[in-house]
């Protein structure tokens, strides 16, 4: 029985023999400060890699994170590096721990880390409690006492209470109510305007990327397949797939029996196609796709995009509203 088990799961891809997944491949973006580079795809292009990579968290096999230059991997690279960026997850409840109070929760790694002196701990809480939008006094409180969107306000306090350069959102606003979620990506921004970060803001929602983003990053099966101003990529989509996604965003314009979803799946990492990964959902997809990865072209103003019909300097016409 565990031999059809087994054979079942190799059949439909749950199981074989150990495969390298590259879940990042060749990818090189740069984030300046006070930007928010938007990150967009669908689930498994490896979008959170790409967040977890630049937090410290994941380790990457090849290649490196430079802060302000220096590898936060390399040697003389300590945790007070990778204090300055912090990750702020999409299931506000689940990152936090249920027994401990906000107080703490928030003022646990500024203890650890000495980013205030002790004596200045509960005032460096309440400041920043007031800024994420949460009174001060309720440092006594439980997690399960506050709502969905306080919760995650709390997330960002504790975020924010390491004095980070760089936030990284993964999904930072899906789990939670529309007009939730307005009231929290407007937090993002004024956060930025008061404490100068910068962000990485990981989302499969072209809407809100759109709403907070100055640079995209639209990526496809671990590749970025295009980069540039938000308003370039969303005025003038220079990759089919990007394209597509544009079409994809819901606009009071638009006949409803005008949407076109995107054909097909996203393949599974351990097996990519050959050449573009992209040429089986293309619909311009012609024979060099199918055998040669396209690189990055500059387009322009520092627009870039992956697709083997764009020559330099190609600029593309506006998408249509
Ligand atoms: Fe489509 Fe070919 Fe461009 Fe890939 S390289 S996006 S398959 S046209």
């Amino acid at each position: 029985e565990d031999d059809l088990i087994a054979r079942i799961a190799r059949r439909i891809g749950l199981a074989g023999p150990p495969s390298v997944v590259r879940a990042l491949d060749d990818v090189d973006v740069t984030i300046h400060k006070g930007e928010v580079l938007g990150v967009v795809g669908e689930s498994g292009c490896g979008k959170s890699t790409l967040g977890r990579t630049l937090a410290g968290l994941i380790k990457p096999s090849r290649g490196e994170v430079l802060y302000q230059g220096q590898d936060i991997h390399g040697k003389g690279a300590n945790n007070k590096l990778r204090l300055k960026m912090q990750m702020v997850f999409q299931n506000p409840h689940a990152s936090l721990n249920p027994r401990k109070r906000v107080g703490d929760i928030i003022g646990e790694a500024v203890r650890a880390h000495r980013v205030v002196p002790p004596r200045d701990v509960d005032r460096h809480v309440s400041a920043i409690m007031e800024s994420s939008g949460l009174d001060p006094q309720w440092k006594s409180r439980f997690p399960h006492q506050f709502s969905g969107g306080q919760r995650q306000r709390i997330n960002i306090a504790r975020a924010l209470a390491v004095k980070p350069d760089l936030i990284i959102c993964d999904e930072a606003v899906s789990a939670l109510d529309v007009s939730v979620q307005a009231q929290i990506l407007n937090l993002f921004l004024e956060l930025r305007r008061k404490f100068g970060l910068s962000y990485l803001f990981i989302s499969h929602d072209l809407g809100v990327i759109r709403h907070v983003s100055d640079r995209i990053a639209v990526m496809y099966l671990g590749k970025v397949v295009e980069i540039g101003e938000a308003s370039d990529v969303f005025a003038r989509p220079a990759h089919p797939y990007t394209q597509a996604l544009v079409k994809e965003i819901p606009s009071i314009k638009r006949d409803v029996n005008s949407f076109q979803p995107i054909k097909g799946e996203l393949p599974s990492p351990l097996s990519p196609p050959s050449g573009c990964h992209f040429h089986p959902r293309c619909e311009f997809a012609g024979p060099r796709c199918r055998s040669e990865v396209p690189r990055l072209t500059t387009l322009a103003n520092g627009h870039q995009a992956a697709c083997h019909l764009l020559t330099p300097g190609d600029v593309t016409q506006e998408a249509a509203a």
